[in-house]
């Protein structure tokens, strides 16, 4: 086992979004430096972070320079080509591994691997063609969704089909991606669970939080979660055993459907989570630095929850409501420097502390 890394060290991030930003600022609390690699310009986290790269997943010479210039590698960002992180493990080592990594980029993987786990899932068919689909269709039924298998989020690459007639538009719409079909779950609220583990195999998990969303994307997180003890302990347990099984290493979101029979994982996302933004008002340790004390090698810190918080998004023009957020009482605003605002584009966040 490597030692912790030390103060005055850098972590390199795969992508300089919000998430990247938050990274950033939590390693610089501990003491650590941060490494942005990030192709688009004025990437959000390169305001906070010691040195960035903005250069394209495929050029080869500043992928090599950037990982020569770091210490370990972490990403906010999961669609990261192959090529580039066979590139950069080649010199030094990513964190969570590429078998998470690569276990939740394939929707078909993800689910497979959760289902052997004994987990709960949606269920699902492989889909290739519309032989394929209308097989499925007639095993698993209608309402259904089809999901492209990789690069969707935020509720893009997926289309619902009410009836099998849906089959042939469906399709087209995907545009021959490869995809799956899932079942409809009936669930009467979605929560997530934030988990951690390090490299020793310690694990911490943030108290499970209750999502809406809006036009397909997190509105409000709310913690605690209107649920069960039982259920609470139940997904705090499958996230780790989800964790253990990967040999992860750092933060997971595991987002969750609660039904009449108990939860049904919906996916996994290996990085901090939009779901768990509320860590950083609820808790001591908040999800982004749980993340760096992970990947560093750092004993895990609190993550129990010292306040209830509502976590609310600010999407598109939401940001003009700022100077109104500012003035409101127990309410911390969390802002991404992101001079442009456009439609569906997160610019910020707010932590409402509700008890
Ligand atoms: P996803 O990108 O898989 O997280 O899906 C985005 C949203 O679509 C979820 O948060 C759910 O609200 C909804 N959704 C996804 N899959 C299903 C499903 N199998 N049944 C019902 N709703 C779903």
């Amino acid at each position: 086992m490597t030692d912790p890394l030390p103060t005055g060290a850098t972590i390199g991030i795969l992508g300089g979004g919000q998430l990247g930003r938050m990274l950033s600022v939590a390693a610089a609390r501990l003491g650590l430096r941060t490494h942005i690699f990030e192709p688009g310009a004025d990437a959000p986290a390169g305001d906070v972070a010691h040195e960035v790269t903005t250069a394209s997943y495929e050029d080869e010479s500043a992928l090599t320079a950037f990982a020569q210039s770091v210490d370990l590698v972490t990403f906010e960002f999961e669609n990261v080509p192959t090529s580039a992180l066979d590139l950069i493990e080649a010199i030094v080592p990513i964190h969570p591994n590429r078998g998470a990594l690569g276990t939740s980029q394939d929707r078909l993987t993800e689910k497979t691997f959760l289902q052997d786990l004994g987990l709960s899932v949606a269920p699902f068919a492989d889909i290739t063609d519309e032989a394929s689909l209308n097989a499925a269709l007639a095993r698993i039924g209608a309402p259904a969704i089809l999901k492209t298998r990789r690069f969707g989020y935020d509720g893009k690459g997926q289309v619902r089909l009410q009836s099998a007639d849906d089959a042939k538009v469906a399709l087209a719409e995907i545009a021959g991606a490869p995809a799956i079909l899932e079942g409809f779950v009936d669930f009467s609220a979605e929560i997530s669970v934030i988990a951690a583990r390090n490299p020793q195999g310690e694990v911490a998990c943030y108290d499970p939080g209750m999502n809406a969303h809006r036009d397909g994307i997190l509105h409000t997180t709310t913690v605690p979660a209107q649920v069960s003890a039982n259920l609470r302990t139940d997904a705090v347990l499958l996230a780790a055993k989800i964790l253990n099984a990967l040999d992860y290493v750092g933060v997971m979101g595991v987002e969750l459907f609660v039904t009449s029979r108990g939860l049904i994982v919906n996916e996994i996302a290996p990085r901090v989570h939009n779901s768990g933004h509320w860590t950083q008002n609820g808790c001591a340790v908040d999800q982004f630095e749980q993340h760096i004390r992970a990947i560093a090698g750092w004993p895990l810190g609190d993550g129990s929850r010292h306040s209830d918080v509502t976590m609310e998004n600010l999407i598109g023009t939401d940001v003009a409501r700022v100077s109104e957020l500012a003035r409101e009482r127990n309410c911390a605003l969390h802002l991404y420097g992101k001079t442009q605002v456009k439609a569906g584009r997160k610019m910020g966040h707010v932590n409402r502390i509700i008890g």
